[in-house]
């Protein structure tokens, strides 16, 4: 047992997964060394075309990262000074910051407490006549509620971008994320589902019009005549060797998918039966508008120190698997390092308060439940390649945690 603790457990190590692809992944790579071309060639263009086949979608643009191809989406819609771009509040900075980059201001709401993600209803209310468009994000890799933005799309006549960054080859139904509004936006950050070995990024649509706006914004805003700028586009180009190297990830993507979702299973079971957790009893209120309804449920004493994350619609790939630490998350994440296992906080800081977006005039107090999810939120090891014996280490970790925290209570120690 000694010996055992004494190894970490990591957050994510990537080289386990490298393992079983590695020739072809150097077969890719000595192909594009010969080949002499390093940046939107011949692999780029396969690259999308698969991934197109994948998503099911008419058009697919790799670029330079996810949080490129926001950029790029936003800049294809021409927002100006004085839009207004709705996201939520609880995400990564680069959903929020692309709407600054672009321009135009971002408007933050709040998210639901029983699925993480953007809650229409609450989007609903703070739509202006400003409102040029939504970024629903699918985060940490199971879709938004796409059903509720769809409608609210329509008839407001707004763009819809998804940011899809964390939820490569989720779903719902037959229809895959980044497959539902107008633009989907990934990134193949080396930590998502579908990760390069480097930066790089992709943009997906059905659209001809925004595909071949965005095809010229990636290279300077140049579509006819090369030296010819019709728009100020940028360089968001992919390189070669990237598309090379996801080109192989593709293939095994489903796979890599289907560890996660495996892993995810394992730590239900093995937390329920550890006694410290229960499946959050959080509602999903993507369809409520009721912050007072929201507060409610987030007030109420369930008797468990753990709540493990719902699968609420379709199918979540499980980019991270977050639990909501309801007593002592600071502490506990302390006592797991203590112990040589890792965790990361996804995210400890709402995007109204960060230092940064100190202008759009936000406090604290404006959106209880991302306030209250920064406080609670802790990402666990989930990657692929993770050993089971290392997942129940960290559920007996945490375990152990609260079993001593109980004791020294009631005096015992
Ligand atoms: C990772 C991520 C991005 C940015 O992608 P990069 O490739 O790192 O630029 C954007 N949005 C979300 C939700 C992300 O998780």
């Amino acid at each position: 047992m000694e010996e055992k603790n004494s190894c970490e457990v990591p957050f994510m190590d990537l080289r386990r997964m490298l393992s079983l692809e590695k020739k072809s992944i150097e077969q890719a790579f000595s192909r594009v060394l010969e080949s002499g071309r390093y940046i939107l060639g011949q692999e780029v263009r396969s690259f999308e075309q698969s991934v197109a086949r994948y998503l099911n979608v008419r058009h697919c643009l790799g670029v330079s990262s996810g949080s490129d191809a926001l950029l790029l989406a936003l800049m294809a819609f021409g927002v100006k000074a004085g839009d207004e771009v709705i996201c939520p509040v609880f995400t990564f900075f680069a959903t929020a910051s692309s709407v600054a980059r672009a321009g135009a201001k971002p408007v933050f709401a709040d998210v639901c407490p029983g699925c993480f993600q953007l809650s229409p209803s609450e989007v609903q209310a703070r739509i202006s006549s400003n409102t040029q468009g939504i970024i629903p994000v699918h985060l940490f890799g199971q879709c938004a509620d796409m059903e509720g933005f769809k409608a609210i799309e329509e008839k407001k006549h707004l763009f819809l971008i998804e940011d899809s960054a964390q939820a490569f080859g989720a779903s719902i139904g037959n229809k895959k994320a980044g497959t539902f509004g107008s633009v989907g936006c990934f990134s193949f950050f080396p930590t998502k589902n579908l990760a390069a070995f480097g930066e790089a990024g992709l943009v997906s649509t059905s659209s001809d019009d925004i595909a071949s706006k965005i095809q010229a914004l990636r290279v300077h805003g140049s579509s006819k005549e090369k030296y010819s700028h019709e728009w100020l586009g940028g360089n968001f180009r992919m390189d070669e060797m990237q598309a090379a190297f996801l080109s192989v990830r593709l293939a095994a993507v489903d796979s890599l998918i289907a560890q996660r979702i495996k892993n995810a299973q394992f730590y239900e079971k093995a937390f329920l039966s550890s006694g410290v957790a229960i499946k959050c009893p959080d509602p999903c209120l993507c369809q409520t508008r009721q912050q007072e309804e929201n507060s409610r449920w987030l007030e109420k004493e369930w008797g468990y120190p753990i709540f493990l994350p719902n699968r609420v619609r379709g199918t979540h790939t499980f980019n991270q698997y977050v639990i909501r630490v309801k007593k002592d998350r600071d502490r506990l994440r302390n006592y797991l390092r203590e112990q040589r296992i890792q965790t990361e906080i996804y995210y400890p800081i709402p995007l109204h308060l960060q230092p940064c977006f100190s202008f759009l005039g936000y406090r604290k107090g404006d959106f209880p439940i991302a306030e209250k999810l920064s406080e609670e939120v802790l990402a666990l090891p989930i990657f692929p390649g993770l050993r089971e014996e290392e997942m129940e280490r960290v559920v007996e970790t945490i375990r152990q945690f609260y079993a001593h925290k109980g004791k020294r209570k009631n005096g015992v120690n």
